[in-house]
């Protein structure tokens, strides 16, 4: 008997559920620096606030609502914005998530999904990818908490919502600040998807170029 063995793996959603979508990425970037301009006020022209909203970024680890939160503004006003898009035409339906869903069911895992999407964002692209909300056991969405990722509320509303044990997850997300490095303090395993950083922060365990090798990275690990 393997006591090492994971019970469930945490989901964030934009870019690791589904690869970065250009066009989806140009139209949050234009919504930002619209919220961006209204937050700072004056005359600020389109270019300088979205170039002054690129430095920033920096300066907060890639967490833009940092930078809304800093500016006395309520993330949740920018992500209720971001609801209205239409993305219709900017997904597609991913048939290989449902079989990859299925495999890691096979190894004794139940799907969690910890995003900081409102609920109906986070069901629109669900549904767009061809992937029912009912695979997952638990949806903790921005509906569900006070503070989002990269605070450790969602994670930790997850954890009192199932019961697991810290030690019994794994979280997959993209961004480090928000997805790993929360998960891996309060005691869970980690992997990195898709974006690559110059440097990978040690609260990542391993690191993949997408979400398809994670059955047989965590079998090679010896968590399932
Ligand atoms: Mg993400």
């Amino acid at each position: 008997m393997n006591n090492n063995r994971l019970k469930w793996i945490l989901w964030d959603l934009d870019d690791t559920l589904y690869a970065p979508i250009p066009g989806y990425i140009a139209r949050k970037r234009i919504l930002f620096v619209e919220s961006y301009q209204q937050a700072v006020g004056g005359d600020m022209s389109f270019d300088q606030a979205e170039l002054e909203l690129k430095r920033k970024l920096v300066e907060a680890d890639g967490l833009i609502l940092k930078i809304f939160k800093n500016l006395g503004v309520n993330p949740r006003d920018v992500l209720q914005r971001m609801a209205d898009i239409d993305r219709t035409t900017l997904f597609t339906k991913d048939t290989g998530l449902p079989v990859l869903f299925d495999e890691l069911e096979a190894c004794g895992l139940k799907h969690a999904l910890i995003t900081n999407n409102i609920r109906f964002t986070t069901r629109d692209i669900l549904n767009l990818l061809g992937l029912s909300p009912e695979r997952f056991e638990f949806e903790i969405t921005m509906d569900d908490v006070r503070n989002i990722k990269p605070d450790p509320e969602p994670f930790q509303r997850f954890l009192e919502l199932s019961g697991a044990q810290p030690e019994q997850c794994v979280m997959v997300g993209d961004v480090p600040a928000s997805d790993c490095i929360p998960a891996k303090h309060l005691g869970m395993h980690t992997i990195l998807v898709r974006k690559r950083p110059a440097v990978i922060p040690s609260e990542v365990d391993i690191y993949l170029d997408d979400i398809y090798g994670i059955p047989q990275a965590l079998k090679e690990h010896g968590l399932v």
